[in-house]
């Protein structure tokens, strides 16, 4: 087989065995085949009209719901390619070319509820996110974060208040809602409830809510009782109004809450590190079991993340043009 090339391109262009791999691009572009990771709206774009996709049946779902048709362009993988689960959001893959090339997209480096960690293969070449990819970036035990949410939310309730648990509508607020949906009365805002949906009618067991809350908060009864929503800043007005007319309880969930600061930042009363990406470690972990002689790194700390593997000793590279503001990486 042909050595891999790797460009930029509208995103990453992987050129591996005779074929040219456009990887979550942000664009139409001509090549064998678009990959689609996921359905989060960084890594997923109306395909060029004769684009071959390779995306599962759970992405092509959450991306019609998002507004982008993959459908009709979606195909088979060809021969010696293969989609391994990469545990970040429903339905989200790496890219696998045996033996050669691991593209992770988006990965997940532990068990969250329903969701597994990423899995990987040894690749000669491996293309990783390193969103976090920096060492104050160590997300605590999940369990630990649940008995103190678990916590949280009991001292709230029993002072009357009620509490709105806020992530990514996309993937987070499903891990959320099936954490903490034993809690009575349990609501969900129209942008979660969409997307569990979709989780549900994919075989995910999420407890249907008793309220689905719309943005003008109608019929929103006083406390306690528990909503997943999404991220809310403190002058967004449906939050304001959550405080002064519920005197609701506001906690973030973020993989940047491992910094004190982010909660304060947001405004929420309480910040929880639980992430649907790698933290440090688990992102270095990643990088040994694929065990690459070349590493791409792309989203986030590239440049940190490629001197720490270079320290290592692998050969790796931060691939630079493909950034954006830290707020794009749900
Ligand atoms: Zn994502």
């Amino acid at each position: 087989m042909s050595k891999t090339r790797v460009s930029l391109g509208h995103g990453i262009v992987a050129e591996c065995g005779g074929l040219t791999f456009a990887l979550d691009p942000d664009a139409p572009v001509r090549s064998d085949y678009t990959f689609v990771s996921h359905a989060h709206l960084d890594h997923v774009d109306k395909p060029h009209p004769k684009a071959k996709v390779l995306a599962t049946p759970e992405t092509v779902l959450l991306a019609r719901a998002r507004g982008i048709e993959l459908e009709g362009n979606v195909r088979d993988p060809p021969e010696g390619v293969a989609l391994l689960d990469s545990g970040h959001i429903l339905g989200a893959r790496a890219l696998y070319v045996e033996d050669e090339l691991l593209y992770t997209g988006d990965a997940a480096g532990r068990e969250r509820a329903f969701m597994p960690r990423c899995r990987t293969k040894k690749a000669r070449v491996l293309i990783t996110e390193t969103t976090f990819g920096d060492p104050r970036y160590v997300f605590p035990p999940l369990e630990e974060t649940v008995r103190r949410v678990n916590e949280m939310i009991g001292r709230s309730f029993d002072k009357g208040r009620p509490v709105v648990l806020m992530g990514y509508p996309l993937g987070k607020s499903q891990v959320l809602s099936h954490l903490f949906s034993s809690w009575t009365p349990f609501f969900v805002h129209e942008s979660v409830g969409q997307m569990n949906d979709i989780y549900r009618d994919r075989g995910v067991p999420l407890k249907r809510e008793a309220m689905r809350v719309g943005r003008g908060l109608d019929g929103l009864p006083q406390g306690p009782w528990l909503m997943v929503a999404p991220m809310m800043g403190a002058k967004n007005r449906a939050a304001q109004r959550l405080r002064k007319e519920h005197r609701a309880v506001l906690a973030a969930f973020s993989g940047w809450a491992t910094d004190g600061g982010y909660g304060r930042f947001l405004g929420a009363d309480y910040s929880f590190a639980v992430s649907d990406h790698c933290d440090y470690p688990e992102l270095l972990q990643l990088v040994r079991e694929v065990s690459p002689e070349e590493v791409y790194t792309t989203h986030g700390f590239t440049k940190e993340f490629a001197q720490t593997l270079r320290g290592e000793g692998f050969d790796a590279k931060p691939l630079e043009g493909y950034q954006a503001a830290l707020s794009d990486y749900p």
